[in-house]
């Protein structure tokens, strides 16, 4: 997609491709982005309908493992609202192993993110392979207001454009 016209302006995509290029990528909604499925890197879905809700929609499965506590949680399908279920030993500032809770595989870290606590993004792919890297991510730091569920390409060149200032 061109991002800009012949005289140099920004062009604003309008919303009906935004929503195709985002459908594309497993997301659905208009005014409240939610994914429909994430893998494991070893291909397994962590979005099953049994899972916790949110808003009515099914929650994102993990296993997650601090220095010395474990639990299963759900965290929020909607992109950018950062809501669980489960982890109630874990403390602000913990930092946690993100697991898949079938195989037990470590998802992917991404990059670092910028907070206090040294947490890093981990990668929730929206593909089964992962190597497409077409994915959403959260910060692995219990309590970061990066916890929330956000697109992974964001993240990314968000940090490229902090490491080149
Ligand atoms: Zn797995
Ligand atoms: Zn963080």
């Amino acid at each position: 997609m061109d991002h800009f016209d012949e005289e140099g302006k920004l062009i604003i995509p309008d919303k009906d491709s935004i929503k195709s290029e985002l459908e594309k990528r497993g997301l659905k909604g208009k005014e409240d982005l939610h994914v429909t499925q994430v893998y494991c890197p070893n291909g397994h879905e962590m979005i099953m309908s049994d899972n916790a809700k949110f808003d009515g929609l099914p929650g994102i499965k993990l296993f997650l493992k601090g220095e010395n506590k474990e639990d299963i949680v759900y965290i929020s399908p909607f992109l950018n609202k950062r809501q669980r279920t489960g982890g109630d030993d874990f403390g602000l500032g913990d930092k946690l192993e993100v697991r898949c809770p079938i195989c037990n595989e470590k998802m992917r870290v991404i990059g670092p993110c910028d907070c206090q606590w040294n947490g890093e993004y981990v990668m929730l792919s929206l593909d089964k392979n992962p190597d497409n890297r077409n994915a959403v991510c959260f910060c692995d730091i219990w309590g970061c207001p990066k916890g929330d569920v956000r697109l992974a390409g964001e993240v990314v060149a968000e940090y490229i454009r902090d490491y080149r200032l």
